[in-house]
């Protein structure tokens, strides 16, 4: 594209009484572009002034010289033929001053902020240069067809929600007919004011609404064998439930290994799995899909001392629950929710809320079916969120339920009863209770715990990659994208992505479809799905220079990379989440997006004016993470909290698209440091593309051995994180980390 630019100054929200407009009207103009300044851009008038010089003049590129680019996105939007670059000198500049302190006069305070903003205003000029539009990536055919795995209330919801929608679906249960465990239950938890009662299945209305759709087709008795392809264009090989077939249990194969295969010292034990299924007859077309494959009851048997597997009337809650719909269900009723003995204050494995309700409904059945009939309900937490607080309250109001918090300390026989042993209960004082049964709570355990349900025809594996973090749950970010998994285009509901009752199964049910939908449409306009929506970039690589060192097929959170016969990557766009973890994995730095470059960030950084004589004019360059860490600091400007004014910050998709040649580049111009703010990684970790921060961590940390060996200190480099709501310390982070540079002095090789 052959572009004429326009930059674009506010001189608004207190910015044309901080800045000096002529100097930066000169920074426009040591970059051969023209600068108009307006008392408000983001005003009708302002940005009128904007769309007239593109109407007139030709300018297609416009550098807007104001607040950050996290405000006022749709107002700065020009259209898909222009673009549009932002100098963030408001938040970054101006709101983020620091005040007047002891050595530091108003006139330093404003000579620095100066700096500072031109500084800004010299990268995004360089920005607007390097950058050029985006060609969405469109797939050739598209199959908008939605696969939703699994027929209970989870997939059933989702399949008829996304038939009212419009689409067509393909329901796959492996039982012989449709309902999951719903079909086994006897009754349902409320659902309804006053959250008292029990009430009748809906299950059979649902499964009877989903048979008569005319959009969904229901394939019972049958498995996923096997998923091939990308969003849009998914192809799905069907096998009898039970049966096995070649798809079954496919070897992941590691970094090491795919070398070996690469340079032929290793056969490919998937070798032909891909092939087969491109030019598989069988295989069904489908755009999206719905992962409701729902949950399997934990396993109890390790606490010996309750009796489970020995004494024939312990029993899990789902074996009671099939007892109590046959009407067996006996007078005087134990409901263990915590196992006890050593484990104190510990839950059953993943336990939850809902084995919490499902114990308070079971201790109904144990009244309704005996007129003297008595539930000891022995807890450690019950939880009982929202409305079925009111459940709760109705179960301590009945006569026969007694609830009681305590510790299980045995379970033994006693003449024909089960002797319950407890202590530490609420009344302080020691139990023992006879009973006829004893009810284990055992917990939820998702079904793509440990297996790889999905059987994805994947470079990267056939199932999610490092679930263990959630405990297996298919979830990629709890926090703020539900139903996304770690695969594009499968969404995940229901007990699979967390244990749910009926009613947030459905709510769960519903999103999915919806996500599902979203996503075949955004492959259709070849834009990101999420997390950054509509995004038309993905990312090019120059695959002459490629050394098939892999590093980006393996550290693509999301599978978006295979490899061709020759091992070089073989990129599928419509999985590819756009985040850059690939482009900064790089070392030959081939990965590059139109908008998103090693390039164009490098040029920015070298932007940046280096005062090579002044010891006091330390730089520091922050690369900043646009979904967490950079909201942080706008919101830290926006409360006047004062930012370093020596750090220079760039905002990147993700830490993990940071390549270290930045580091490198930075430094070599004479920047003191280098610092990087990410999301908080580990256990919980909050990163919107996984792994990202933790990536760049250990990149850093090998950055920082070549630095050593450079004669520079590696501690000139540094990854702190910071989560969106701790805008109010991030001032101190950035200000402890420009210490340490202090500390170090001024970069040696400075002016070299
Ligand atoms: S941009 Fe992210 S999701 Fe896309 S291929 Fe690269 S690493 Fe994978
Ligand atoms: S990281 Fe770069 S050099 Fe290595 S395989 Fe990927 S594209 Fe090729």
């Amino acid at each position: 594209m052959s572009k004429k630019y326009g930059v674009y100054i506010c001189t608004g929200c207190g910015i044309g009484d901080a800045l000096d407009l002529e100097g930066l009207s000169g920074v426009a103009g040591s970059y051969s572009m023209t600068a108009k300044t307006h008392e408000a851009l983001c005003s009708e008038a302002g940005r009128q002034m904007i769309k007239d010089d593109m109407a007139n003049d030709g300018v297609n590129t416009a550098v807007i010289c104001a607040c950050s680019p996290r405000v006022w996105k749709n107002e700065f939007n020009f259209g898909d033929d222009k673009i549009t670059v932002r100098a963030n000198v408001r938040e970054g500049a101006v709101w983020s001053a620091e005040q007047p302190s002891e050595g530091r006069t108003a006139e330093t305070i404003a000579e620095y902020t100066n700096e500072l903003a031109q500084d800004y205003l010299r990268m995004a000029c360089v920005q607007a240069q390097k950058m050029e539009l985006p060609e969405p990536y469109k797939l050739e055919t598209i199959n908008k067809r939605i696969l939703v795995m699994g027929g209970g209330i989870a997939g059933l919801t989702a399949a008829k929600e996304a038939a009212k929608a419009g689409c067509e679906v393909m329901l796959v249960e492996k039982e012989p007919q449709l309902g999951g465990k719903a079909l086994g239950w006897r009754k349902q938890m409320p659902t309804k004011a006053p959250w008292t009662d029990l009430e009748e299945p809906t299950i059979q209305a649902l499964v009877s609404a989903v048979t008569a759709d005319p959009k969904i087709t229901v394939k019972t008795a049958t498995e996923v064998a096997r998923i091939a392809g990308y969003p849009g264009d998914f192809q799905v090989t069907l096998k009898a439930a039970g049966t096995k077939s070649e798809w079954d249990a496919p070897a992941k194969v590691g970094v090491d290994e795919q070398d070996k295969i690469a340079k032929g010292q290793m056969e490919d034990p998937n070798a032909g799995l891909n092939s087969y299924m491109e030019s598989n007859p069988d295989a069904e077309k489908v755009g999206a899909v719905v992962l409701a494959t729902g949950w399997n009851p934990a396993d109890v048997s390790e606490f010996e001392h309750l009796g489970f597997g020995k004494l024939a009337n312990v029993v899990t809650n789902a074996q009671f629950e099939k007892l109590a719909k046959e009407g067996k269900v006996p007078a005087n009723v134990a409901f263990v929710m915590s196992p006890g003995g050593e484990q104190h204050d510990k839950d059953f494995p993943y336990c939850n809320s809902v084995t919490s309700m499902v114990a308070l409904k079971q201790a109904q059945y144990v009244r309704q079916d005996n007129a003297d009939g008595k539930a000891y309900i022995l807890y450690q937490h019950m939880r009982t969120p929202g409305n079925m607080e009111m459940f709760y309250k109705g179960a301590q109001n009945n006569d026969g339920i007694f609830l009681t918090k305590a510790t299980v300390t045995g379970v033994a026989e006693e003449g024909g009863a089960l002797v319950v042993q407890a202590k530490d209960t609420l009344l302080q004082e020691n139990l023992e209770l006879k009973v006829d049964m004893v009810v284990l709570a055992a917990g939820m355990v998702p079904t793509t715990s440990g297996a790889p349900t999905i059987n994805l025809s994947y470079r990267q594996g056939p199932a999610f990659l490092d679930l263990e973090l959630f405990d297996g749950y298919a979830d990629s970010n709890f926090i703020c994208f539900p139903y996304e998994t770690r695969r594009t285009g499968v969404y995940a509901c229901g007990g699979v992505r967390k244990a749910t009752d009926m009613v947030e199964t459905i709510d769960d049910a519903c999103g999915a479809a919806l996500k599902a939908i979203q996503c075949i449409e955004s492959a259709d306009r070849g834009v990101a799905v999420h997390p950054r929506s509509g995004d038309g970039s993905y990312p090019e690589f120059f695959f002459q220079r490629c050394t098939q060192c892999k590093r980006c097929t393996e550290e693509c959170p999301f599978g978006a990379l295979d490899d061709d016969a020759k091992g070089t990557p073989k990129p599928n766009p419509t999985r590819c989440r756009r985040c850059g973890t690939c482009m900064g994995a790089c070392p030959e730095r081939i990965i590059s997006f139109k908008n998103y470059s090693i390039d164009m960030i490098g040029s920015m950084v070298k932007a940046v004016e280096v005062p090579d004589d002044d010891e006091d004019k330390l730089r520091i360059i922050a690369f900043v993470c646009e979904n967490d860490a950079y909201p942080a600091l706008d919101m830290a400007a926006m409360r006047k909290l004062g930012l370093n004014n020596l750090v220079r910050v760039i905002p990147v998709r993700c830490l993990g698209s940071v390549n270290m040649v930045w580091i490198k580049d930075a430094l070599s111009s004479g920047m003191d440091g280098a610092l990087l703010l990410g999301c908080k990684f580990g256990d919980d970790y909050q990163c919107h593309f996984v792994k990202g921060s933790e990536l760049a961590d250990k990149r850093m940390g090998n950055i920082g051995e070549t630095l050593g060996s450079l004669g520079l200190e590696p501690e000139r480099c540094g990854v702190r994180q910071v989560a969106i709501s701790e805008w109010d310390t991030v001032p101190a982070v950035i200000n402890e980390f420009v210490e340490e540079i202090k500390g170090l002095g001024p970069n040696p090789f400075k002016g070299f």
